[in-house]
């Protein structure tokens, strides 16, 4: 089969992505093999790349939001999956189902995890394999290229919306509260529409990059402004997709007393200090790590109910490293997918 792999991490300047020819992998006890038909790219897949994020196997195969179907069962349990079915394989490869976070809801946090893409091989590749119990059966109203990015770009930002405590003091009621979106690629132009459809006011902070603002103003946002602007009213909560630490003072006094700003990145560049007055007042930070498979169902199906639309731009397989440049270079409105050769 064909795919990239990445040997040595450099900036995507430097095309550290190679194509090679592998053998089709076999699954094992509880896996599936799935056949690619379309691979979304996150930025995770380009903090891989150039090092940022620590290489935990050699020569991985990156790509994690994998829409393809099912061309082999593995033996043992295969979770009621179909020869043919189309399915989604998102980050979170597996987890040990035994460790205290596991056992207490919060399998994302599992210490023992294995992710694909960076521990275990993932989607830039004709054919991956996939633990059965972590594979999303899709709705056949989602194309492939539109539901690509929804498997961790949408994923993720669900559990941002979800982390970011709104509603908790309005009975669960979204109408009016104010969200910010700091940073609006892949993940916010998703997390918007579920934010709108909930009926959240939302204010969107981004590097002054027409197509960004444009995509957020067409998607009913209340206003849009540069990435460090001031948005009109204090914010109940914010969430921020850049990995810019820099922006975190800035999103931080945009927030109302009590308010949460919810980082929603694997990796960020360096937080400068801050002043404890734009903390005070009950405001809080925090991150937020990878998504359980609760996560991923709900959103998927609070997806399809609020007809989240992706907006998405297409490379061919052979474009694996000029992808990854135009994500680093904020030139891809919505997010970016790698069609199968
Ligand atoms: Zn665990
Ligand atoms: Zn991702």
């Amino acid at each position: 089969m064909q795919a990239w792999i990445l040997t040595h991490p450099a900036p995507v300047s430097q095309q550290p992505l190679r194509r090679v020819e592998l053998p089709r992998p076999q699954p094992g006890p509880g896996q599936v093999l799935v056949r690619m038909r379309v691979c979304g790219i996150c930025r995770t897949d380009l903090h891989v790349a150039e090092g940022e994020l620590p290489q935990r196997r050699p020569d991985i195969i990156p790509g994690h939001q994998v829409v393809g179907e099912v061309v082999e069962l593995g033996p043992e349990d295969t979770a009621g999956l179909r020869l043919g079915q189309r399915v989604g394989v998102a980050w979170l490869h597996s987890a040990d189902g035994g460790c205290r976070f596991c056992r207490t809801g919060r399998e994302n946090l599992c210490e023992r995890a294995e992710f694909t893409g960076w521990s275990v091989p993932g989607g830039y590749a004709e054919f991956l394999l996939a633990r059965a119990a972590f594979v999303y059966p899709l709705p056949d109203e989602l194309g492939d290229a539109q539901a690509a990015p929804l498997l961790c770009a949408g994923i993720i930002g669900y559990r941002s919306l979800r982390l970011c405590g709104l509603g908790d003091a309005q009975g669960g009621r979204w109408a009016g509260v104010r969200l910010g979106i700091y940073g609006f690629g892949a993940a916010g132009h998703l997390a918007i529409q579920i934010a709108r459809a909930r009926g959240a006011e939302v204010y969107v902070c981004t590097r002054d990059h027409v197509r960004h603002q444009a995509l957020a103003a067409e998607l009913g946002a209340a206003w849009v402004g540069n990435a460090t602007a001031p948005p009109p009213v204090p914010l109940d909560a914010a969430i921020m997709f850049a990995p810019a630490g820099e922006l975190v003072p800035a999103a931080l006094r945009a927030l109302d007393r009590g308010g949460a700003l919810v980082l929603g990145g694997i990796h960020m560049s360096l937080i400068p200090p801050l002043n404890y007055d734009w903390l005070y007042g009950e405001r809080l930070i925090r991150s937020v790590a990878n998504n359980t498979r609760a996560d991923g169902r709900e959103f998927l199906a609070e997806a399809a109910r609020a007809r989240v639309r992706t907006r998405v731009r297409e490379f061919p397989f052979t474009e694996a490293n000029q992808a990854l440049q135009a994500l680093k270079d904020d030139a891809i409105a919505g997010a970016g997918v790698l069609r199968a050769p």
